[in-house]
């Protein structure tokens, strides 16, 4: 059990130190060179486990394999429809979208009509990075 929640720690503390939202499998990679005994499976199952718990943050993009973040603030984020990589927007979320009055609007709204709750907002924009 000490050995999982060890390597638990380590892929949070690898996550949470770069932004480049990462894959699974690029987590993997940059695990492996530190904890020989990390394994694919692990890495899968510790980023389900913290994704579920809130601790992290999963994004699917529609756009290549998932991607993980462990900044959990929100923040919009843009996906490049080439190469799948996703970048953050730093301070546009807060600059241009009032996400509590968006959802206060809405809940009034008929278009509510089906919701029960809301407790998130996500931002995804698409187009082409400068890499491509
Ligand atoms: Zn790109
Ligand atoms: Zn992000």
């Amino acid at each position: 059990m000490k050995k999982y929640s060890r390597q638990r720690e380590a892929l949070l503390t690898e996550l949470r130190g770069r932004y480049d939202h990462p894959t699974a499998e690029d987590l993997y990679f940059s695990l492996r060179a530190i904890m020989p005994n990390y394994s694919l499976g692990t890495v899968y199952r510790n980023l389900a486990d913290l994704s579920a718990e809130g601790i992290i943050l999963k994004i699917t993009s529609g756009y290549g394999p998932e991607r993980y973040d462990g900044n959990i603030k929100p923040h919009g984020h843009f996906t490049c429809k080439k190469c799948g990589k996703v970048y953050d927007l730093a301070g546009f979320y807060e600059k241009h979208i009032d996400g509590q009055k968006m959802v206060e609007e809405l809940q009034k709204s008929e278009a509510a009509k089906d919701i029960s709750t809301i407790n998130e907002i996500r931002i995804m924009l698409y187009g082409t990075c400068k890499n491509c």
